[in-house]
């Protein structure tokens, strides 16, 4: 079995006693690739260098996360557009909008997003969403600036069928994680009703763990407790859906 951990966060200080050993029992999961999402300039090198550590198997993106987005976020995106025209990197994340935690800059927030889907376009590169009570706001932003070839990752996907809809409507994919195995986020009834064409996996380690370890720190080998319960609500093979879930990544990626 084929997995692909499309939003992960495998370089925080979360794994520094066990990297090698986290990625290893990963790997005997069968995930092959590690798509690392940056947050903001506090964690650029230890991105990088995680990268570099496991070449073709971990891979950068680049962009500044709303929860980042503060009074110096003009900073903040300055380095993002040099790095971005400095080397390749697989996509532009994770941006978006996440109004849960702080609503104080908000407009920073719009600005940071816009600014950052116009760097996607110019670099014809994938988008990796985060939005958090806002993902009505996201969506229309996104479609508002989408020009038929910005493509990406509504990460962390636990909206209603009807935003699920509108984001598959775009041609861009959700995100599934470890919500998906949790009781109470109702997610298996949307879920079932969306083409497994439009889905990629994620743990979004360490944070989001499924359940049965919900609560512990999260990592890239729990990927099979997710394709696991994407197979039960879709009444599939496991096989099928790691196999699907993975070319819609390598699609994405292109990789
Ligand atoms: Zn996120
Ligand atoms: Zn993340």
């Amino acid at each position: 079995m084929n997995l692909i951990d499309t939003h992960c966060h495998l370089y925080l200080d979360n794994y520094d006693a066990d990297l090698p050993a986290v990625m290893e029992r990963a790997q005997n999961e069968g995930v092959e690739k590690f798509y690392l999402p940056a947050i903001d300039s506090t964690v650029i090198a230890r991105l990088l260098e995680t990268e570099s550590r496991f070449p073709g198997k971990c891979l950068a993106m680049m962009g500044l996360h709303p929860c980042s987005v503060k009074e110096n976020y003009e900073e903040e995106l300055q380095l993002v557009e040099e790095w971005l025209a400095r080397r390749k990197f697989s996509a532009v994340g994770e941006i978006g909008l996440d109004f849960y935690w702080d609503k104080t800059f908000t407009d920073q927030q719009y600005d940071a997003f816009r600014r950052q889907l116009l760097l996607a376009r110019l670099y014809h590169l994938p988008v990796v969403l985060h939005s958090r009570d806002s993902l009505n706001e996201s969506i229309e932003l996104v479609k508002s600036m989408h020009d038929g070839r910005l493509s990406g990752i509504f990460h962390c996907f636990g909206g209603t069928l009807e935003q699920a809809r509108r984001i598959t409507d775009m041609g861009f994919y959700l995100g599934i994680g470890g919500i998906i195995t949790y009781k109470n986020a109702g997610l298996g009834p949307v879920l079932e009703q969306i083409s497994l064409d439009n889905m990629v996996l994620e743990t979004d380690a360490p944070y989001l763990t499924p359940v049965p370890f919900r609560g512990k720190r999260n990592e890239s080998s729990y990927l099979r407790y997710i394709v696991q319960k994407l197979a039960d609500i879709k009444q599939l093979p496991v096989q099928q859906v790691a196999e699907i879930t993975t070319q819609n990544a390598q699609k994405i990626f292109g990789a």
